[in-house]
């Protein structure tokens, strides 16, 4: 049970199977420190750890969840998804995370884009005091090992859309021509979203099987799940020396080793910082300037439904789903964010974000009826939030998780930049539903995409970030952060896609360092 080995994707996945324990921490090796501690499955963790296992390094990684079903009907791994929230953006936070091996790779759509070149420049969002501490071409590389290791499909890519090489590794899967078609009438470029492939058809690219088995396939790497890091321990010269793991049998252990990297997700990553307050770091860990949560932002998204005459692009029953890179810089003049696009034509999924409310369901069945006579036609766009230090992840004042530590508190509130970009992204779209001629034209209320990012961001200094360009905490000599919580902005793209490129240049870093005989 500790090692779990195989050499293919198959083997990977009974070894997968193998892991599930009933929330014991018996794999853990306490006795000699591993190479580098992972804390967290997600894509962060997967890749990652998958890519030093590659390298021959000794990685443990500790997972909180277990698999779907646990998920589903083990209420103390239920109970580590509450939150405390305050904020007028009504955010739906508990449905938008897990305690699953794989994070939320379990239920995400997918969609991989790469950051523009423009988001790491400064722009109007960019704090001025902060900005990032590394550029497109730092991560162009690590995009494109990302995309293969995504598997990443789509057609050839437009002017407007972030510069690369070559095509992505694979052709689309879907004829999107009628989207196009209705782009051209806009003038507007249209192309396919690029989209995660997992290996088998009909399933969603989960990262535990798609990834995670080149990590089993190691003999020198063990992975446990049930393993809840409740604090990271720090030495007097503020290494980490340990992490403190709680089983749901009621065992402790702590983990050690010479790095230790936190990717337990865009709220979870900062609380674990600040639950670790210590004589060494007595605001939590990397929080001396009070630095630690702040910044917190998403991508809410304007949709609308409407209905358009059937043609033989219409009939098609499959769901076709077209993005435009075109207008993402075209309000940022205005000194607001970028936005992203999309539309989408599908019989049986119009709108996969949109809250379901009971009260909408008779007419949600009156429209599916309708799509008999006229095809139904969604048009949305993501857009970027500003960055305010306000809007952050705290630890909650009044309650506590099973394990007696304080629940994490997000606030969010829209800004009024937040507020004029979703009407400027509003004007744009009716312009284009007024145009195509689309009938029954209905707003949907705002969605979000469920991206937590930005509340452990980048940057060159501690007095204005967490982590630095390689992602190492400031004030932690051997502590790194990973995932789309070091983002200094959020832009308008989905972030898994940067979230893997900046895991796989983690490991670069770290695969050199331990080469090198730094850290403990
Ligand atoms: C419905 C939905 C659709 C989405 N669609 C897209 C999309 O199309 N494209 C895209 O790019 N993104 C999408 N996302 C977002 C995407 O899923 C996240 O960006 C991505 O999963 C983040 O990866 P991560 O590894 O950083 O964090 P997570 O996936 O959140 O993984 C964190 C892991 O850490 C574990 N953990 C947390 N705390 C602890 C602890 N204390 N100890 C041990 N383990 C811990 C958790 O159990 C979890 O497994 C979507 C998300 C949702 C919910």
């Amino acid at each position: 049970m500790k090692r779990h080995r195989g050499t293919g994707a198959e083997q990977g996945e009974s070894a997968l199977r193998s892991t599930d324990t009933d929330g014991s921490l018996a794999p853990l090796d306490a006795t000699e420190p591993y190479d580098v501690c992972i804390i967290g499955s997600g894509p962060a963790g997967s890749v990652l750890g998958s890519t030093l296992a590659g390298r021959g390094a000794r990685v443990l990684m500790l997972e909180s969840g277990r698999g779907l079903h646990a998920w589903l009907t083990d209420r103390r791994i239920r109970s580590l998804a509450r939150y405390d929230f305050t904020g007028d953006t009504d955010y739906p936070l508990s449905r938008t995370t897990s305690r699953l091996l794989g994070g939320n790779s379990n239920f995400w759509t997918g969609r991989c884009e790469r950051f523009h070149p423009s988001d790491f420049e400064p722009h109007a969002y960019t704090p001025a005091e902060n900005p990032w501490p590394i550029t497109y071409a730092d991560l162009d590389p690590y995009y494109d090992q990302a995309e293969q290791l995504f598997r990443v499909r789509g057609g050839p890519r437009s002017g407007f859309s972030p510069p690369r090489r070559g095509p992505l590794p694979l052709p689309p899967s879907a004829d999107i021509s009628f989207l196009k078609h209705l782009g051209a009438a806009l003038g507007v470029t249209f192309e396919e979203s690029a989209t995660a492939t997992p290996t088998k058809t009909l399933r969603i690219f989960k990262v535990q099987r798609e990834i995670l088995p080149a990590f089993l396939a190691s003999e020198r790497t063990t992975l446990v799940t049930g393993a809840n890091v409740t604090r990271l321990l720090a030495g007097p010269d503020r290494c980490i020396v340990g992490a403190e793991v709680k089983g749901f049998d009621g065992t402790t252990k702590v983990a050690r080793a010479r790095y230790f990297v936190v990717s337990c997700g865009g709220i979870e990553s900062p609380r674990l910082l600040l639950l670790s307050s210590s004589e060494q770091f007595p605001n939590g860990v990397g929080n001396t300037y009070d630095m630690v949560g702040r910044g917190f932002n998403e991508h809410p998204n304007v949709s609308f439904t409407g209905t358009i005459p059937h043609s033989w692009g219409t009939m098609v029953p499959t769901n076709k789903v077209a993005r435009t890179h075109q207008h993402y810089s075209a309000f940022r003049g205005e000194g607001l964010g970028s936005v992203f696009p999309v539309m989408r034509q599908a019989w049986v999924l119009p709108n996969h974000i949109a809250k379901f409310r009971l009260a909408n369901l008779p007419r949600n069945i009156l429209n599916g009826l309708g799509r008999v006579v006229r095809a139904p036609l969604f048009i949305g766009a993501g857009t970027e939030m500003s960055i305010s230090r306000a809007n952050r992840v705290t630890l909650s004042q009044t309650r506590t998780d099973l394990f007696g530590s304080p629940i994490a508190h997000l606030i969010m509130n829209y800004s009024e930049e937040d507020r004029q970009l979703l009407d400027r992204a509003r004007g744009l779209l009716r312009g284009w539903l007024s145009r195509l001629q689309v009938g029954s034209v209905r707003e949907l209320e705002v969605a979000w995409s469920r991206h937590h990012q930005g509340a452990c961001r980048m940057g060159r200094s501690p007095a204005t970030s967490v982590v630095d360009a390689n992602l190492k905490v400031h004030e932690a000599p051997n502590l790194y952060v990973c995932g789309s919580e070091v983002f200094v902005t959020g832009g308008a793209m989905q972030p898994s896609l940067t979230i893997a490129a900046l895991a796989l240049r983690l490991a670069d870093h770290l695969a050199d360092s331990l080469r090198a005989g730094r850290g403990r």
